[in-house]
């Protein structure tokens, strides 16, 4: 018998066992992990002096949260940054790569869009909130005009991998769209909360952010912290049940009875355990990623950046490609080039089935072509995830209101996880906090900030 019992050993499941033990001294818990490694998505792959990623390639240093959270463990001294000011991020538009303003200055004095577009992106100003649930494209093309489309996909395939057909947007960016209920416009909603904004201002953009080793050192290190009697992997839990006492757990282990319970798991999984409550779907679409790790024995002549997003109006075969060796120190051995490139998302799932050898072949030949290498790689690698990026569409928000409803009506039941308020590192973090906090009785204020949709 536990205080709490933990699902999920992933980033979310980790941060809210972290958050306990240093903030509730004396608190039992135990956390359940299905696989027989903590860490869920994130999981960095190191091979012939190479390091690459099969998850999240890195998270951006603006989230208090999540600093504290490094503090707690010591990686804050670890951490190695890449700064948006200094590296930019391009999408590939009518054939070639272009930069993406990353600021609303950078962006209205941009040479890719004529003036009349620019014009048309300021008759937001006299918006009204656009009713219903919207997608992501409908409404970025009624308040901006459809010039901005191709950007907007460029940002939702380097963040959900997802369709900006069919992402909701009160689901993908809730701050924003509440403030529109207010504002109307989404210029005069920002400009408001710039002006309203509280604590210290960051004047300088925010920076990528990752470790020496790979992002795998975040969760390693989380591990570290923990006792081990505190982690159980291998340990798949296949039921939940409410009983007298809290909560009843079943699992590939045996039995577990805790007074509080929390689901610390991608949106489907928490679903699946969660079909006696009356669930309002039983499944939410997921886009699948696969890594195309390409390792060039050269120095390739890359654009100064992170790297690039193509839109799927591009009609190319990958998503956009990451110039790992360009962003962090020590991905590559020297003098060599290290690119990962995104293949599949929400749009082409069948092209994660492909086997190893045609998604290297295709990969190859759609950044030889975009980024002018003539060389051939020494290494090439297919990694796969292990699980989808949740997709928040039509009926999301719906699903949201039922999650929290069902928490409310469940003393002592928690629900956090990939999906479910983000699908970002930071927005786990700061999820999987507040759900410590609450467990400790606390009430942590809901956030409806606006937030940027990339990290
Ligand atoms: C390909 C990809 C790229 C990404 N890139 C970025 C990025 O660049 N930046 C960024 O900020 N974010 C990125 N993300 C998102 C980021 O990885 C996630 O936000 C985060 O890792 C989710 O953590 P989690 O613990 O909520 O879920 P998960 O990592 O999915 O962990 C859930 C854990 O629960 C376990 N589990 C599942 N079911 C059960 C069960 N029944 N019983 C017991 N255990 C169970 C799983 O084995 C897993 O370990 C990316 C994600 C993917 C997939």
């Amino acid at each position: 018998m536990r205080d709490t019992l933990i699902i999920g050993a992933g980033l979310s499941g980790l941060t809210v066992a972290q958050t306990l033990r240093v903030r509730c001294y004396g608190h039992r818990f135990l956390l359940l992990e299905k696989a027989g490694k903590a860490g869920g998505a994130i999981r960095s792959h190191a091979e012939d002096g190479f390091i690459a990623e099969a998850g999240p390639h890195g998270f951006l240093d603006n989230c208090r949260e999540s600093q504290d959270l490094l503090s707690s463990i010591g990686l804050d001294s670890e951490c190695i940054h890449a700064p948006l000011s200094r590296f930019s991020r391009y999408v590939y538009l009518q054939g070639a790569l272009r930069q993406i303003p990353q600021t609303p200055l950078a962006l209205l004095t941009t040479t890719l869009m004529p003036w009349k577009e620019k014009f048309r992106v300021l008759a937001d100003l006299w918006k009204k909130p656009l009713e219903g649930e919207p997608t992501v494209a409908q409404w970025a093309s009624y308040h901006f005009g459809p010039a901005l489309l191709p950007f907007v996909d460029a940002a939702l395939t380097g963040t959900y991998a997802g369709d900006m057909d069919r992402l909701a947007i009160g689901a993908v960016m809730p701050g924003l769209r509440q403030q529109e209920q207010l504002h109307g416009s989404i210029i005069r909603a920002i400009l408001a909360a710039q002006r309203n904004r509280t604590g210290p201002r960051r004047l300088s953009l925010p920076a990528m952010t990752s470790f020496k080793a790979g992002m795998q050192s975040l969760p390693d290190r989380l591990v570290d912290f923990l006792p081990e009697t505190d982690l159980l992997l291998n340990c798949g839990v296949t039921s939940i049940d409410k009983t007298e006492y809290g909560w009843q757990v079943e699992s590939s282990q045996g039995s577990f009875q805790a007074a509080n319970l929390v689901l610390a798991l991608p949106v489907n999984a928490s679903l699946a355990l969660l079909k006696n409550f009356d669930i309002p779907a039983q499944e939410i679409p997921e886009a699948w990623i696969a890594t195309v790790v390409l390792a060039f024995a050269k120095e390739v002549r890359l654009p100064p950046g992170f790297g690039y997003l193509a839109p799927e109006s591009e009609g190319r075969f990958s998503l956009g490609a990451l110039f790992s060796s360009n962003m962090f120190p020590g991905r590559a051995p020297a003098g060599c080039t290290l690119i990962e490139v995104l293949v599949g998302g929400r749009r082409h799932p069948e092209r994660v089935d492909l086997n190893d050898g045609t998604l290297i072949q295709n990969a190859l030949q759609d950044i030889k072509g975009i980024l002018g290498i003539a060389q051939d790689p020494i290494h090439a690698r297919v990694l796969r995830n292990n699980g989808g990026i949740p997709q928040p569409e039509q009926g999301y928000a719906e699903l949201l209101a039922w999650r929290n409803q069902t928490m409310g009506s469940n003393p002592g039941l928690f629900i956090c996880g990939f999906g479910w308020d983000g699908i970002g590192i930071n927005h786990m973090i700061k999820a999987a906090d507040g759900i410590a906090e609450r467990i400790m009785g606390r009430h942590p204020e809901q956030d409806a900030s606006i937030k940027g949709v990339y990290f």
